[in-house]
């Protein structure tokens, strides 16, 4: 799923160890607040969950994020160069 791509950092599929699917999102998404306050990283039991709640994030203007993305930018200026 390419929006999954697009709004994923990272995806730990932890069930085999008795542990959840843990999902990062992106800097600038976080999980919508419906998901017990959690923010940019969340647990899920099964893929459908995980599925659903990356869909339902949101864009994310905290300073982590507004860093993190600001660091992108320099980054991506700096490879033009
Ligand atoms: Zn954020």
């Amino acid at each position: 799923m390419k929006l999954r791509r697009d709004l994923v950092e990272s995806w730990d599929d932890e069930r085999a160890i008795g542990n959840a699917i843990i999902v990062a999102l992106r800097p600038g998404r976080k999980f919508s607040h419906d998901m017990n306050g959690a923010d940019h990283v969340a647990g899920f039991d099964t893929v459908k969950e995980a599925n659903a709640g990356v869909l339902r994030s949101v864009p994310c203007a905290c300073g982590v994020c507004t860093a993190a993305l600001e660091a992108a930018r320099r980054d991506k200026k700096r490879e033009r160069k």
